[in-house]
């Protein structure tokens, strides 16, 4: 099929890839001329595990996919995916200003096709756009009529960074929310062979799914760390906790790592979202609130745990290893160590931060007295305190603390092994 994804960041270009990997043709749209570049020459803009190797496969060897800052070629598009970022505004909600932006130019490529083609929807937004944002405004942008000259999906993503390409390919299902039968159809057909069943629905209920899902993942989340918090307390180990509550299929044991909570640039903004829609439609979310309390709770414990040890921040050299919300991407958006970081440097303590593969997303937003070390040693070498933000592999060497302050925010330390080389103190143990 000849499809068109307009989009090319963490989920446009797991969707081009995986999709030109299946043989079909890929073109991929967006503004970012320099994303464009690095495609077409077979470098992939951003880390993901297996990426890079796959995008250049299918750019050189196979021809399948290509890159492009405008629609020009885009008219024998079957299939248009529209995977462009939906931020949270300063009032909680999901701006939709870059979805419109896009949308209008589909709606351009719409009017010049004569192939009835599927518009697509994989940005995660709230129930109700679908219907009153997307399809008035393509329709008004290509003067045709939703169902009759073209149709529309919204298929919502359900990728986890560092593990995308497998997700992608392996998913544990696919939702196809469809305005007309036709859309529904061409989807089933897009997806056909991938192991997964496929659940047809309405607009309203796939962007309900797909919110629900994150909700309930950053649920478990916040619950476990409230169990951990008072876990310590009372001295008890979370972690043996969560392994045995784990093994109940009703419950499942992920998600259930207590810590310093979640970040990226979905759970904290669609449960913001959520919340706030709730809010406006005269409907509590109480559960949902108190979930992104604790998530921010836990930051400051981290921070009060250390400011505890230390007396004061101020002229303390305060080391942070990881920057990423979690391992095996290089994403830092929403990310616990940049709210930590940012709040080290407001109470007078000396940065110096350690990312495997973050450094250089991370020099984009944190300020410039922050100092970017060459490894973790470096990093943790004349600290007073080392904070641990991101469970990467290699922070779990013991040997790196000898003599340190740690306070460990992922359980990346084993913490009886570490107390007997470091001063540690775990998060919630
Ligand atoms: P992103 O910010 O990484 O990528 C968005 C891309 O769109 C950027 O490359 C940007 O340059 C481009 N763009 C912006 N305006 C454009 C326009 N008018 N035309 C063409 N390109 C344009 O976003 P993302 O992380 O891929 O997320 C995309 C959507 O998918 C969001 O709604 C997000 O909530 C959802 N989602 C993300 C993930 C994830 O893990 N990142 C998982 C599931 C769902």
């Amino acid at each position: 099929m000849n499809v068109l994804v307009v989009g090319a960041g963490y989920v446009g270009i797991v969707t081009a890839v995986c999709l030109a990997d299946k043989g079909h043709n890929i073109t991929c749209v967006d503004t970012d001329e320099e994303k464009v570049r690095q495609i077409n020459s077979g470098s992939c803009p951003m880390h993901e595990n297996g990426l890079q190797e796959l995008l250049a496969r299918c750019v050189s060897g196979r021809g399948t996919l290509k890159a492009s800052s405008n629609y020009n070629g885009a008219r024998d598009s079957e299939i248009i995916f529209l995977c462009i970022g939906t931020p949270c505004n300063s009032r909680g909600r999901i701006d939709l200003s870059y979805v419109k932006g896009a949308i209008t130019d589909i709606g351009t490529v719409v009017a010049k096709s004569n192939n009835h083609p599927v518009v697509v929807v994989r940005s995660t937004v709230l129930p109700g756009t679908m219907e009153e944002v997307v399809i008035p405004l393509l329709e008004k942008s290509s003067r045709k009529k939703a169902g009759n000259d073209f149709s529309v999906a919204f298929n919502p993503e359900f990728l986890q960074e560092g593990k995308a390409l497998h997700g992608f390919m392996n998913p544990d299902k696919i939702i196809i929310g469809e305005y007309d039968r036709r859309a529904g159809d061409t989807l089933e057909k897009l997806y056909h062979g991938f192991p997964a069943p496929v659940i047809r629905t309405d607009l309203r209920t796939a962007e309900m799914i797909k919110l629900a899902s994150n909700a309930f993942l950053a649920t478990k989340i916040s619950f476990i760390n409230e169990i951990g918090n008072l876990c310590k307390q009372l001295g008890v180990d979370v972690y043996q906790v969560a392994d045995a509550i784990g093994y109940d299929p009703r419950i499942g044991r992920m998600f259930l790592n207590a810590g310093i909570g979640f970040g990226g640039s979905c759970l904290p903004k669609d449960l913001s979202a959520l919340v706030s829609t709730a809010k406006e439609a005269g409907c509590e979310m109480k559960v949902l609130e108190a979930v992104l309390s604790v998530n921010v709770q836990q930051v400051t414990r981290m921070l009060e745990i250390a400011r505890k040890r230390l007396g004061t921040f101020s002229n303390k050299r305060v080391a942070v290893l990881g920057l990423a919300f979690k391992p095996e991407t290089d994403d830092v958006r929403e990310a616990p160590a940049i709210a930590i970081i940012r709040q080290l440097l407001v109470e007078g303590a000396t940065v110096q931060v350690y990312d495997p593969l973050a450094m250089s997303n991370a020099k984009k937003v944190l300020p410039p007295e922050v100092k970017f070390c060459k490894n973790a040693r470096q990093a943790v070498s004349l600290s007073d305190c080392v904070l641990i933000a991101t469970e990467w592999d290699e922070f779990k060497n013991e040997n790196l603390y000898v003599g340190k302050l740690v306070i460990d925010g992922r359980r990346v330390l084993d913490p009886d092994k570490a107390k007997r080389v470091c001063h540690y103190e775990g998060v919630c143990w």
